[in-house]
């Protein structure tokens, strides 16, 4: 027998009509044996569940789903189009019960009463059946969802022999589900539009001709015409034509950006005037795009803590009314005489109470218009959780290269030692061709703008926050800090003699040489964003009490920087293990700590941190995986507007939490009394729903 091994099964759910349906899946699917989790993500209707594909096929979980009375839609198939057929199919049978509904009451007024109940049972059977089948489907594997609730509030109605009310709460019951639906699917539209994009076909330039070519048929290397107005099928490089872009659907800004011949265009993003030759560089399912999109799936999945707390207390609140409303039946039908019917009338409003719906569906709308609110303005915030923490973080940590400073630095002099400046630039930009850091770029840049070729360099290899090194004929070279050559023993008194002023004048230097002799040092300099004076001012005033600086840069060079904003502290000099240590050490003090960073070096600090925070667009890919919000347009003033967006969601929850609690309570205290009837709890349900839906889809309007 082989050993152990889990496998994942992703599926999309249609016919999901209420959060609790999630909860529902999940809790059946978790009875499996060989199933070790399952996980439904209501809002892009994705289910993910790990399993032993020993014990159990992915076809019977499939059909374990199907059996609760929901379709299985294939992992490529968007659950879109399934939801709107789900709502056009519905809404005539439910016009109908309503019709059915009003006829019965009417013919029990005026024409002739036996007539009414044909009326009254047609609606139960047209608007009932569907939520019976599932309530038969889920009662039988005891899990106790709202369907099963309201099909006993009908059949225990029937037996008292109220059919219109019966019927009412069919017809009521069956409009909720729909509205419910319908909202809820307004809320995913904002993630919709941006997973909508797939191209089908794009006109490839083949054997001199333009083509149209279905979009799987298209390979890397390709040229694609992309005419005015058209969206970007693929990643590429410009190889001939100049435009502006549209590149919203990505960064969130919408304002265009000029495209010019090797620049980078991205798949989804919209051409505007001109028409351009694309050279393919990644087809869809590797684009940025599309990374992005599956970065957005996986993160909502990751459930909030308010969500956590509801789910559990849902847990709980059902089975305890249902156990009072038993109590309500069968104890005064034991010791009390009286009107037993009354009782048992009030054990049936309480079963519609015990109805957790409008709190289940309270979190997760608010958080998935917090997101959505978020992917919008380009911020990509990779689950709930992290969103909720954007709104208790207390401090702030900004690595500076890259990230504070808009990391184009710029060569500003080269100050030979032991070599020439011809030399020094050229080792330095072979070497630096191989690694990912601002400083890299700019002496590559530097070189190619010098025109002194590169040598061949094997065994690249980078130090974060040091430099990188690499083979040349057969030697070691090392191109980096001061620190970086500190370390390694080649520094000197004469060479420091050379630093010290530049670093003093706040420039960032670079020190290149091998074993024996450091040829020189090239001196950058580097300058702040724009926006960065503003942004942390406006995170102040979001109430963020500390903001530090941390960089692998000199010292001299970080307080240059340090003194031209408002910082309470700053660190240099920083080896990246440190920088997380040093996260560590404020989370003790402060709690909830957020990092924001854009390089290899961030990375630790960025897992160490409550909330880390990478750039998008120029930082390291590594930094954007680890992080757990991206900045699509690398923009700072993003981060004061996230924070607020996190708070504004953590206040939402609470008020929809109350909300939905609040109304049941009041209801639940009705019932006793015998004050409420059972289409006034059914009614009170849904305008709870609807509320709480209205007051989370709220956050969209917040603008930065
Ligand atoms: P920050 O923390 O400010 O983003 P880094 O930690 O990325 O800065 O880099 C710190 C310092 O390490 C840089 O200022 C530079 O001196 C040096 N360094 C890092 N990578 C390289 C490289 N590829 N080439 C040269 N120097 C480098
Ligand atoms: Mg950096």
């Amino acid at each position: 027998m082989s050993e152990k091994e889990t496998r994942t099964l992703r599926v999309s759910v249609g016919d999901m009509d209420c959060p609790d349906c999630g909860l529902k899946i999940e809790k059946r699917l978790r009875q499996l044996s060989g199933v070790e989790t399952a996980e439904v993500n209501f809002m892009t209707t994705l289910l993910t569940v790990n399993y032993q594909p020993s014990e159990i096929k992915p076809r019977s979980i499939e059909q374990e789903v199907e059996n609760l009375g929901f379709s299985v839609i294939g992992p490529n198939r968007t659950i879109q189009n399934q939801t709107v057929q789900f709502l056009k199919k519905r809404h005539h049978s439910i016009a109908t019960c309503g019709l059915l509904v009003c006829l019965g009451f009417l013919s029990s007024l005026l024409f002739f009463p036996p007539l009414s109940n044909v009326f009254y049972f047609s609606a139960i059977l047209l608007g009932g059946y569907s939520f019976a089948a599932k309530a038969f489907y889920s009662a039988r594997h005891w899990i106790l969802d709202m369907n099963v609730l309201m099909s006993l509030a009908v059949l225990g109605a029937v037996l008292l022999g109220d059919h219109l009310e019966a019927a009412s709460i069919v017809f009521l019951f069956s409009f909720a589900q729909w509205l419910e639906t319908y909202s809820v699917d307004r809320s995913r539209k904002t993630i919709r539009q941006m997973i909508d994009f797939t191209p089908a076909e794009a006109s490839v330039r083949r054997g001199g001709l333009d083509q149209r070519v279905e979009a799987g048929q298209v390979r890397v290397g390709e040229r694609v015409m992309v005419r005015p107005g058209e969206k970007i099928p693929f990643d590429g490089k410009i190889v001939k034509g100049f435009s502006s872009v549209n590149q919203a659907s990505m960064t969130g800004e919408s304002l265009p950006v000029d495209k010019k011949e090797n620049d980078q265009v991205y798949a989804g993003t919209l051409n505007l005037q001109g028409s351009l030759e694309i050279e393919v560089t990644h087809l869809w399912k590797e684009s940025r795009m599309a990374r992005i999109i599956h970065m957005v799936e996986e993160a909502s999945g990751r459930k909030a803590q308010s969500q956590r707390f509801v789910d559990v207390f849902a847990k709980y609140y059902t089975p305890a009314v249902i156990g009072f409303a038993f109590l309500a039946a069968v104890i005064p039908a034991l010791f009390l005489q009286g009107d037993l019917n009354a009782w048992f009338y009030r054990a049936l409003v309480l079963v519609v109470i015990a109805c957790p719906c409008a709190l289940v569906i309270s979190t997760p709308v608010t958080i998935i218009s917090g997101l959505s609110t978020a992917a919008r303005e380009g911020i990509l915030i990779k689950g709930g959780l992290f969103l909720e923490e954007l709104g208790r973080i207390k401090t702030f940590v900004f690595d500076k290269t890259g990230t504070l400073t808009a990391g184009n630095a710029e060569v500003k002099g080269v100050y030979p030692l032991a070599g020439t400046p011809f030399s020094i630039i050229q080792t330095a930009a072979s070497i630096e061709k191989y690694a990912k850091h601002p400083v890299a770029e700019a002496i590559v840049a530097y070189a190619t703008r010098e025109k002194t070729g590169l040598t061949a360099v094997h065994d690249f290899q980078a130090l974060p926050g040091l430099g990188g090194t690499g083979q040349i004929e057969g030697q070691s070279w090392f191109v980096g800090n001061h620190r970086y050559f500190e370390e390694r023993g080649l520094c000197s008194k004469q060479i420091e003699e050379t630093l010290f002023p530049l670093e003093s004048q706040g420039y960032t230097s670079v020190l290149v040489g091998n074993e024996r002799e450091v040829l020189g040092i090239i001196a950058l300099s580097d300058t702040l964003r724009p926006e960065t004076g503003e942004a942390l001012k406006r995170l102040r005033e979001e109430g963020i009490g500390t903001i530090s600086m941390v960089t692998g840069d000199n010292r001299m060079n970080a307080s240059a920087i340090a003194s031209q904003i408002s910082l309470d502290e700053f660190h240099a000099e920083i080896l990246p293990d440190e920088k997380a240590n040093m996260i560590g050490r404020l989370r003790k003090k402060f709690d909830k700590v957020a990092m924001v960073g854009d390089g290899i070096n961030d990375a630790p600090a960025l897992a160490a941190a409550t909330v880390g925070i990478a750039m998008g667009e120029k930082g390291t890919e590594v930094s954007m995986e680890t992080a757990d919000v991206v900045l699509m347009s690398d923009n700072l003033m993003k981060i004061p507007f996230a924070v607020r967006l996190g708070k504004e969601t953590l206040k939402i929850i609470k008020q929809n939490v109350a909300l939905s609690i609040g109304i049941k309570m009041v209801f639940l205290a009705l019932a006793v009394a015998g004050w409420s009837t059972l289409w006034m709890a059914v009614a009170a349900d849904m305008g709870a729903s609807l509320l709480v839906i209205g007051n989370g889809m709220r956050i969209t309007f917040l603008r930065p």
